[in-house]
């Protein structure tokens, strides 16, 4: 299906995802038959606004939902291997070694009063099994990459020594140890000042020649900066994919050219615009398209049935039924 090719190519073959939150007031389908591959060497970013579905994705793909959620339906392979069917201690040993994830606000979470270092080589101990030596020369390795200077006096240092943009280093360092085939960041840059995001930006760039990146963010303006391709999602569902210059450029479905005239550079010329109405409620969606209720160009058709993918080309593809289907 949608924004798939050849399996080789892809370190990471998702297939016709469904995840469910099962709430008093019913099934609430988080993600809701998303598909995609990710690339070695390349970044991929899912856009979309919050309850898009996006986060929920990254969840399942290191299978984090917690009750009263699960993977309904569909398969998630890495190098091959359906992951959704491992055991918990097999994920437990491919999370943060071979597949590793960097949460939303996720400086906050270091530990106040552990040392910079010792966070960096818990996970160097425990899943490369390195000695306390080598696990501190690869820690001061990995700040250095991340562009901390100084780095053998900071891995001595603690969290409150560090300002946001540093604690933002240290993370990507800790998500780096164990060489990541995978490296899943969850909207990294948001707490962050415009030059410290800029730079932050800069190290996902220098990343990619190394792992692939799936990159989750609401912002736009950071997709134009990054991406290699865009999935963008909107209430649990996948609406438009593909190469990220094409996207940005020529958008066919209706949100997505709403978001994109929203860009300093889009139809709006930098005047602040947003697209009428807000993301419908996952438990009472509407009937056929989950976008109709904002659409400019909504149809008849619209309300009645949801559409199915359409090719645009080799690279491009849309939900909506503006276009033919694939
Ligand atoms: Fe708008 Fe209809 Fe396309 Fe949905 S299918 S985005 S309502 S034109």
């Amino acid at each position: 299906m949608h924004l798939t090719r050849k399996v080789n190519d892809a370190v990471l073959c998702v297939r016709n995802l469904k995840t469910c939150f099962f709430t008093k007031k019913g099934e609430v389908a988080a993600v809701d038959d998303v598909s995609f591959d990710l690339e070695r060497g390349e970044i991929l970013c899912i856009i979309g606004e919050s309850g898009s579905g996006k986060t929920a994705t990254a969840l399942s793909i290191l299978r984090l939902i917690e009750k009263p959620g699960a993977i309904v339906s569909g398969s998630i392979l890495f190098n091959g291997t359906d992951i959704t069917k491992l055991s918990e201690k097999e994920m437990r040993d491919l999370r943060g070694n071979k597949i590793s994830m960097i949460f939303q606000d996720a400086s906050s979470s270091l530990n106040p009063v552990l040392r910079i270092g010792e966070q960096i080589t818990e996970s160097l101990v425990q899943h490369l099994k390195l000695g306390k030596k080598q696990a501190r020369e690869r820690a001061v390795e990995l700040l250095a990459s991340t562009g901390i200077p100084q780095p053998e006096e900071r891995f001595d240092e603690y969290p409150h020594q560090f300002s946001g943009g540093m604690k933002q280093r240290v993370i990507i360092a800790m998500a780096l140890s164990c060489n990541p085939e995978v490296l899943i960041a969850d909207e990294p840059t948001t707490a962050l000042d415009v030059t410290v995001q800029a730079q932050i930006l800069d190290i996902f760039k220098e990343l990619k020649n190394s792992t692939s990146i799936l990159y989750i963010t609401h912002d736009l303006g950071v997709v134009s900066e990054i991406a290699d391709r865009i999935i963008v999602m909107y209430a649990g569902k996948f609406l438009e994919s593909g190469d990220a210059k094409e996207v940005l450029i020529n958008p066919k479905h209706p949100y997505t050219q709403g978001l994109v005239n929203c860009l300093p550079s889009g139809k709006s010329k930098g005047k602040l615009v947003s697209i009428q109405g807000s993301i419908p409620d996952l438990i009472d969606l509407p009937g056929g398209c989950v976008f109709c209720p904002r659409c400019p160009d909504a149809m008849e058709i619209c309300r009645k049935e949801m559409p199915s993918e359409a090719r645009i080309s080799d690279k491009h593809s849309v939900r909506c039924h503006l276009y033919g289907s694939a």
